[in-house]
């Protein structure tokens, strides 16, 4: 497989044209960026520690029969992966109340959500990643209503299969962002899932191990993300 071409470089990865049409290089880079990238310093083992963590996650999902872009880890910062037409939506499912959520509602973080609730955001730095609803996505044709199903579809199937895995760690997982895309005329799951786009809290202490630590000075971010590998058994 050759890499060839930057396609794009984004606040975290970069992507890569390869001499395959249909498969792109993502680049984890230790680059790490809050606040719609105000906030960007590099923390060194990240690009390594979310590349693993991710092609783990994903093949878990992809097991359980969620459809996933990952195809194979290149290299320590490297994943190979099916080159999608991305939608341009997060997916954030919520199962505990924290971040974005308590401030637009007036909730105190860690109220439990039964049953968890979904949010769609535009993908649009300049606009600050603004909440939508489906009729966005169907009025601005973001996403066909058959889409946007298989989306709410997906994004609460990984919810189950990923809530169990981690408290099998003693974790829970409080919210996630997902994104998705279009390859060959169906709906698989791109970009990553890493301690990047979720919040993790040890069951037990409530503790973050995720990019609230580095939202929040909270100090030792990597070592959080590195805590959640080990509990969950990815070789890192
Ligand atoms: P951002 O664009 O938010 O700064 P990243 O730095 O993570 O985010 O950049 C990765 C980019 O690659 C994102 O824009 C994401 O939508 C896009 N992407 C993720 N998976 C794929 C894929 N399989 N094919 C094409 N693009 C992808
Ligand atoms: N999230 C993300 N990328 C974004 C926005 C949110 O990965 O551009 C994730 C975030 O890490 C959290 C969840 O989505 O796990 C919900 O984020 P929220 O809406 O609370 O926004 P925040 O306050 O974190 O900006």
């Amino acid at each position: 497989m050759k890499k060839l071409t930057e396609l794009y470089s984004g606040k975290a990865k970069s992507v890569y044209a390869t001499d395959d049409a249909d498969r792109v290089i993502m680049e984890f880079r230790d680059d790490t960026s809050a606040f719609d990238g105000l906030k960007i310093v590099q923390l060194a083992r990240k690009g390594k520690v979310n590349n693993k963590f991710n092609a783990f996650i994903m093949e878990k999902l992809s097991a359980a029969g969620v459809p996933t872009h990952f195809e194979r880890l290149l290299s320590d910062n490297e994943v190979l992966v099916k080159k999608l037409q991305m939608i341009p939506v997060e997916c954030v499912v919520r199962n505990i109340a924290a971040g974005s959520l308590c401030k637009r509602l007036g909730i105190s973080e860690g109220q439990e959500l039964n049953p968890p609730t979904l949010e769609f955001f535009l993908k649009n730095d300049a606009l600050h990643d603004p909440m939508i609803n489906e009729y966005h996505i169907r009025s601005f044709g973001w996403a066909s209503d058959a889409e946007v199903a298989i989306m709410k579809d997906l994004t609460f199937r990984a919810n189950n299969v990923l809530k169990t895995l981690f408290a099998n760690a003693g974790i829970l997982l409080v919210d996630y962002k997902l994104e998705f895309g279009r390859f060959n005329g169906t709906i698989i799951l791109g970009d990553e899932f890493s301690p990047d786009g979720c919040r993790l809290w040890d069951a037990t202490t409530r503790k973050k191990l995720d990019k609230d630590r580095f939202r929040q000075d909270l100090g030792d971010v990597i070592e959080g993300y590195e805590e959640v590998a080990r509990r969950l058994g990815v070789e890192l």
